[in-house]
């Protein structure tokens, strides 16, 4: 599995030791150890969900100080369910990290060749994780089920080609989602991905026409087509769903809940 939890002060998250070890913080947050009350409980740090923003960015700086980062070394995108995937640049260092407004506007991927930290939000939505070793760069993603199907994966590791990386190098991260478990779907879901794909075993039939989802494997398809070798990628598989303990979760909660942070960063650019 390669991923582990981790503990540190009043904060659990995951990681992945062999990222780290290469000078890579990676990070999936939990819900606990935050200041949030119901249904934001409790370490909420998605500021568009209609959580109490004080309480959120009091969330935040906990996070960023498990980190060690300051705000002014972090970039939020504003995830809108696309295939957009932007560079960050030193100059955007802060964007987003406070309010909604300063976020890189549509995009649900970020990559960078920076010192900054990366923050996407995610509840049940796949988070995607990259780095190129080569180009010292790194990226997450935000991928549902659209962004999935229309290959946001593939978008991401083609903008790491852009800039002369190499992809049978390149390391893959796929965290915690909703897994196959518990991810129902309509044929009119099911059609996107039929459309989209050769082959799809990532969908299951079930007996009254819907389908169970395995977002894990297609995107793990998505990177591998895309030149990933599989030695390289990393899937935690943990459902976000099955574990109301340790994660907010859009499809078992509702619309009112909170959202977890999926962050990266080149720890050392030396
Ligand atoms: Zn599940």
């Amino acid at each position: 599995m390669s991923w582990e939890w981790h503990n540190s002060g009043s904060l659990n998250y995951l990681t992945v030791p062999k990222w780290q070890a290469e000078g890579i913080d990676l990070g999936f947050s939990t819900r606990v150890g935050g200041a949030g009350i119901v249904p934001y409980d409790t370490l909420n740090l998605g500021l568009h969900v209609g959580d109490d923003s004080n309480v959120v960015l009091e969330n935040r700086r906990r996070w960023f100080d498990q980190w060690g980062v300051p705000w002014t070394r972090v970039v939020v995108g504003e995830q809108v369910h696309g295939t957009d995937v932007t560079w960050v640049k030193e100059k955007d260092g802060g964007r987003g990290a406070r309010e909604l407004e300063t976020a890189i506007p549509a995009v649900d991927g970020l990559v960078t060749q920076s010192s900054l930290g990366l923050m996407a939000f995610f509840a049940d939505c796949v988070p995607l994780y990259f780095y190129y070793p080569d180009l010292k760069a790194v990226g997450i993603v935000h991928a549902g089920w659209k962004g999935t199907a229309n290959k946001i994966g593939q978008k991401a590791l083609e903008c790491f080609e852009d800039a002369g990386g190499r992809t049978e190098n390149a390391w893959v991260a796929i965290g915690p989602s909703i897994g196959p478990c518990c991810y129902v779907v309509d044929e009119r879901v099911a059609l996107q991905f039929k459309s989209n794909f050769d082959k799809t075993p990532f969908l299951r039939p079930q007996e009254d026409g819907h389908y169970l989802l395995d977002l894990w494997e297609a995107n793990r398809m998505v990177v591998l087509e895309t030149g990933v070798r599989p030695e390289n990628i990393n899937v935690a598989a943990i459902c976000t769903a099955d574990n109301p303990e340790w994660f907010f979760s859009h499809r078992r909660d509702g619309v009112r809940t909170g959202r977890m942070a999926g962050w990266i960063r080149v720890r050392s650019t030396r």
